[in-house]
């Protein structure tokens, strides 16, 4: 894993703590802009990197013979003092999508436990442009040392009510588990150390269409909706986005539930008992058109 093997440059002038004058400040620009803060990790969550060596004798035949070839692995060399690694990077299936898609509703920031010069080297993969990856770039040259390392919200320029973080490693993210959402790991390489198949080994990938990040930009779509789906007379000064993933777990978890399905039939019998009662409607009409109530059949 990249970030394990990357020596950090830890530099106390390059730490970062954002103060409440900023957070404002950042909060009414989102706010006018119909927008969020999300926050990607990048190992694991939307790529996989390996120095070359470390990967497993299959995958250096199998990655090196036909992915690099093929341009669907990038292979890149690190330079550092008196070092020099060869490293081979595979983006997750739909990332560039996936960012596309997500910069229209979100301010979007990459925080990594990886060193800067390789984050560089990433966004460069990512988002060559920065047309995507507009917000902050936190590394490890950022965080406070700690064992284990830890992330969290004190580095961020967005209030807590207002960030989104996707992230493998929901440990990490300790003190700020309500702002997190799932996301399955991104195995693409062979690893002798797990029972679980990768996806070299299958010679197969994360589908673009149903894979994971397709799967969280649905989820990150219904959160932004639900924040901003403003009640009559509320104003966003009252809005949580902790609240909004609350309620779109609620919604999504009564989904074909017993529950759900007794008040969609109790909310039917409803609508079929009003149309009933009056007599002057045309019951073909409205959404309950199967159940043959016009005057007609009447
Ligand atoms: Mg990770």
């Amino acid at each position: 894993m990249a970030v394990q093997n990357l020596k950090a440059t830890v530099n106390s002038s390059s730490s970062i703590h954002p103060d409440s004058i900023e957070r404002d400040e950042n909060l009414k620009t989102l706010l006018s802009k119909k927008k969020l803060h999300l926050v990607l990790d990048l190992d694991n969550t939307i790529l996989e990197s390996s120095i070359i060596q470390n990967l497993t004798t299959y995958d250096r035949d199998y990655v090196g013979v036909k992915l690099i070839e093929e341009k669907k692995v990038y292979q890149w060399v690190y330079e550092g003092k008196g070092f020099k690694d060869v490293y081979v990077t595979k983006l997750r299936p739909n990332v560039k999508t996936f960012l596309q898609k997500a910069s229209t509703l979100f301010d979007i920031s990459i925080f990594t436990l990886g060193n800067l010069t390789y984050t560089t080297k990433m966004i460069d993969l990512l988002d060559p442009e920065r047309l995507y990856i507009n917000s902050q770039v936190i590394t490890r040259e950022n965080v406070p040392l700690s064992t284990p390392w830890r992330k969290g919200h004190d580095l961020l320029s967005s209030h807590e009510r207002v960030v989104l973080v996707v992230d493998d490693a929901k440990d990490v993210w300790e003190a700020n588990a309500k702002n997190l959402i799932d996301i399955a790991p991104y195995g693409f390489f062979d690893d002798e150390s797990s029972n679980k198949k990768s996806w070299t080994r299958k010679w197969a990938d994360e589908s673009e269409k149903y894979g994971e990040l397709a799967r969280v930009l649905r989820e990150l779509k219904k959160i932004h909706k639900e924040f901003y789906n403003l009640e009559e007379g509320e104003d966003y000064e009252s809005r949580d986005v902790r609240d909004a993933i609350k309620e779109v777990k609620r919604k999504f978890s009564l989904q074909g539930t017993k529950e759900a399905m007794s008040q969609h039939a109790k909310e039917t019998i409803n609508e079929i008992d009003e149309c009933f009662k009056s007599m002057e409607v045309n019951c073909r009409k409205n959404r309950l058109n199967r159940i043959q109530t016009s005057h007609e059949v009447m």
